[in-house]
């Protein structure tokens, strides 16, 4: 049966080439009409007026680490998609990593779509992951749905999950391309005989273990695996996922001169935190790669603004307190990653208001950008014939991040006791609100968003 007609208007809708005073109307989950803000329709059962805060495009977020099944105590999907929604975040991707089985098989994927019951709040979809000894399985899994795969090009953390060396990346790279996908590198290259050094508590000792040309030499191997395989006429998209050294920024750029599609995304730690900055005895900060100095930031930022990094994903990466060992501090041993899925527009918007960015620039970074990278034309714009999906953003808002607002599994970020600007409203997914003043408003209603199969 056809839906009644809703209106939503605000002073300042974000649309693709501007923003300005409009009126949206959905109809059936999906936005059948732009107007002008003081539009008036007969057919119209209901009136949304926003007023002065600003109507986004839901976000996508390409970057999650749901970590279910098997590692549910870290996080899981009820939960997590909880998080993004109180983020204004409609769509996230999970990572193939670190949940039990790995997500690098037909098998494992299924296992993981028969784990989703009815606990996706928001749609979501998958990344699969071509390691060093999945090859042979890697062209099943591509056709079962996952948006690409990602691989290490270091040690990721999990024996099951294994870095690739340069040969095993161009084979699978090339199967991939093949398909048509995009293929994600976490691109830092260890040199062989490296030591283990003593890190201890200390942020500094733990940034050292990790220098910037790790993540250089990593990207220069895969540009050159995309020359390789552009020479066989194949057309290789590759994406640097957690961009953190703004050193590889020459090469990025020439590459893609060069007319090679090789996209990049960088996260809010490395945006609004830098080394300097960060208290020792505090894993909450430990991420790989790391957090870096506030000029090596400064250079991230104008490669924002230039467009040479093309998306900011969360890069939500929890684990339990205990094995971020918030009691003893060492972060030697503490688990990598960073937790705050919700506050990614917040945190970005109060840095990037200040540093010339408008709030069309930022939904483009983090709503139409990373759809784009996902095939989804439906998603990441408020356009006739997009998915009615919004965050309604009051930008001149603010709040200081604490424990209680937190709805991922774990209260552990290293944001919390940050003030920012700008306060998500309400969120609706697929025409209807989801969330709204702080609390959640409907049922779970998000689909398992499969390549090719979702609309
Ligand atoms: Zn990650």
């Amino acid at each position: 049966m056809t839906q009644s007609i809703i209106q939503l208007k605000s002073q300042q809708v974000i649309l693709p080439h501007g923003a300005r005073p409009a009126s949206i109307l959905i109809q059936d989950g999906t936005i059948i009409s732009l107007q002008d803000y003081d539009y008036e329709d007969q057919k119209v059962s209901q009136i949304y007026d926003y007023q002065d805060a600003a109507i986004l495009p839901g976000l996508v977020d390409s970057h999650v680490h749901v970590n279910e099944p098997g590692r549910t105590d870290w996080e899981g999907f009820d939960t997590a998609t909880h998080a993004a929604a109180a983020g204004g975040i409609t769509t996230v991707i999970d990572m193939p990593l670190n949940c039990i089985p790995v997500t690098i098989n037909a098998a494992a994927f299924a296992e993981k779509l028969a784990v989703l019951d009815d606990k996706l709040f928001i749609d979501t979809g998958f990344w699969g992951g071509a390691t060093a000894d999945n090859f042979v399985e890697l062209p099943e899994l591509l056709n079962n749905g996952v948006f690409g795969v990602k691989s290490f090009t270091i040690y990721s953390g999990l024996e099951e999950f294994k870095a690739v060396n340069r040969d095993q990346l161009l084979n699978s790279m090339r199967v991939v391309a093949k398909q048509g996908l995009p293929h994600l590198i976490h691109a830092e290259l260890e040199p062989e005989g490296t030591k283990t050094a003593s890190i201890g508590k200390s942020y500094q000792s733990f940034l050292k273990t990790r220098p910037a040309d790790w993540e250089t030499n990593a990207i220069a191997m895969v540009i050159e695996i995309m020359q390789i395989l552009t020479k066989e006429g194949l057309k290789p998209h590759a994406h640097i996922v957690h961009l953190s050294a703004a050193s590889a920024l020459p090469i990025i750029r020439s590459a893609r001169a060069s007319g090679l599609n090789l996209t990049v995304e960088t996260c809010p730690h490395y945006l609004v935190l830098h080394a300097e900055a960060i208290p020792d005895g505090e894993a909450s900060y430990k991420c790989c790669p790391p957090i870096r100095e506030q000029d090596n930031q400064a250079l991230l930022w104008q490669a924002l603004k230039d467009g040479d990094i093309d998306c900011i994903v969360s890069d939500h990466s929890p684990c339990t307190p205990q094995l971020k060992n918030i009691d003893s501090g060492d972060l030697e041993s503490a688990w990598g990653g960073i937790s705050g899925l919700q506050f990614g527009l917040s945190l970005i918007w109060t840095e990037a208001r200040h540093k010339g960015f408008s709030l069309l620039e930022i939904t483009k970074l983090m709503a139409e950008k990373p759809a784009d990278l996902l095939g989804l034309t439906h998603k990441g714009r408020i356009e006739i014939g997009a998915q009615a999906d919004f965050c309604i953003f009051a930008p001149d808002q603010g709040y200081t991040i604490n424990e209680h607002c937190i709805h991922h599994k774990h209260k552990v970020s290293p944001y919390i006791g940050r003030k920012v600007d700008g306060v998500i409203k309400a969120t609706w997914l697929a025409g209807r609100p989801i969330y709204a003043d702080g609390e959640f408003c409907s049922p779970s209603r998000g689909k398992a968003l499969l390549k090719g199969r979702y609309k």
